[in-house]
């Protein structure tokens, strides 16, 4: 079914981005509920080139596990606009917020759907580039899609441009900032298990693992502890299993890290669910 944008009605606004707004819209024939995310016509270009990135990957992909796009318009006063299923229950980072940390059960669910996205994505040489709590979608049958491609890069011959300096930095890997040193044999992809590691560990002690809790994000100081610092790990409690599992995404080096298609075999994504608590 084409949806037309004179069909959509603008219900709430859900959040603001770089450079764009998104609204809960309704389909006033259908009755459905979308993600509308408008961009302003007139932004900058880097804003423009972000989100025609973002449009022609979400083009590309069609998964259970990456935020589907149901159309892209161009609004009647100029802005650019993406259509996009509702994801019902927000992000992880607001779900972290309003329910607390999670259980190792509950991000072994968490972690293996994010993992058959990124193993997805990276099948069609795309690298997310920014993968965090907050552009991990979620609705209330805790489904987790992965969304915002706004600086995802498609590789094609070369590696070259994956160091350019884009996403949010504190989820960036050792090697993006200094790939000499931990790329020996550089692979973009290798970014994004280092960003989920991360996250995961966020997700599972409550705060960003390079800070403590509360503290405000020095960049020069953080940026020093990816690159010079141990790789964060897991706080005593957790499973064998679950330590194992950090410590594979959270290779310094990148050619050591784990890829998502290994990942999704790794025990503690493996492991009998029945035997867990
Ligand atoms: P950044 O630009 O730094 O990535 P952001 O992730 O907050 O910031 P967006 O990805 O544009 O920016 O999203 C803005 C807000 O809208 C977020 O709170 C996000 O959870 C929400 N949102 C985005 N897409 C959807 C969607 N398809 N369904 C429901 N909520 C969404
Ligand atoms: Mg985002």
């Amino acid at each position: 079914v084409r949806i037309s944008y004179a069909d959509l009605e603008k219900i709430q606004v859900l959040g603001h981005g770089n450079g764009g707004t998104v609204y809960k819209v309704r389909h006033k024939r259908t009755d459905n509920t979308y993600a509308l995310k408008v961009v302003h016509g007139e932004t900058d270009a880097t804003v423009r080139r972000q989100v025609f990135r973002e449009m022609e990957i979400l083009r590309r992909t069609d998964s259970p596990y990456t935020v589907k796009c149901h159309g892209i318009f161009e609004t009647p006063s100029g802005d650019i606009a993406i259509l996009m299923e509702y994801m019902d229950a927000g992000n992880l980072e607001t779900l972290l917020r309003s329910n607390g940390t999670f259980s190792e059960s509950k991000l072994r669910d968490v972690a293996s759907q994010i993992l058959k996205g990124l193993t997805y994505l990276h099948s069609l040489k795309v690298i997310h580039r920014d993968i965090k709590p907050s552009n991990l979608l979620v609705d209330r049958k805790m489904r987790v899609k992965i969304s915002d491609f706004g600086v995802s890069k498609i590789m094609c011959r070369t590696l070259d441009a994956c160091n350019s300096y884009v996403g949010t930095c504190a989820y960036m890997s050792p090697e993006r900032f200094d790939p000499d040193a931990y790329g020996g044999n550089y692979n973009g992809y290798a970014g994004d298990i280092w960003s989920l590691g991360l996250t995961l560990l966020e997700l599972y002690m409550g705060h960003f693992p390079f800070l403590q809790p509360g503290q405000r994000p020095d960049w020069a100081t953080l940026m020093c502890a990816i690159c010079f610092g141990d790789p964060p790990g897991l706080p005593g409690g957790a499973s064998e299993e679950f330590r194992s599992f950090i410590e594979c995404c959270l290779q310094k080096e990148s050619s050591k890290r784990w890829t998502a298609e290994q990942l999704l075999n790794h025990p503690f994504l493996c492991k009998d669910k029945k035997s867990d608590q």
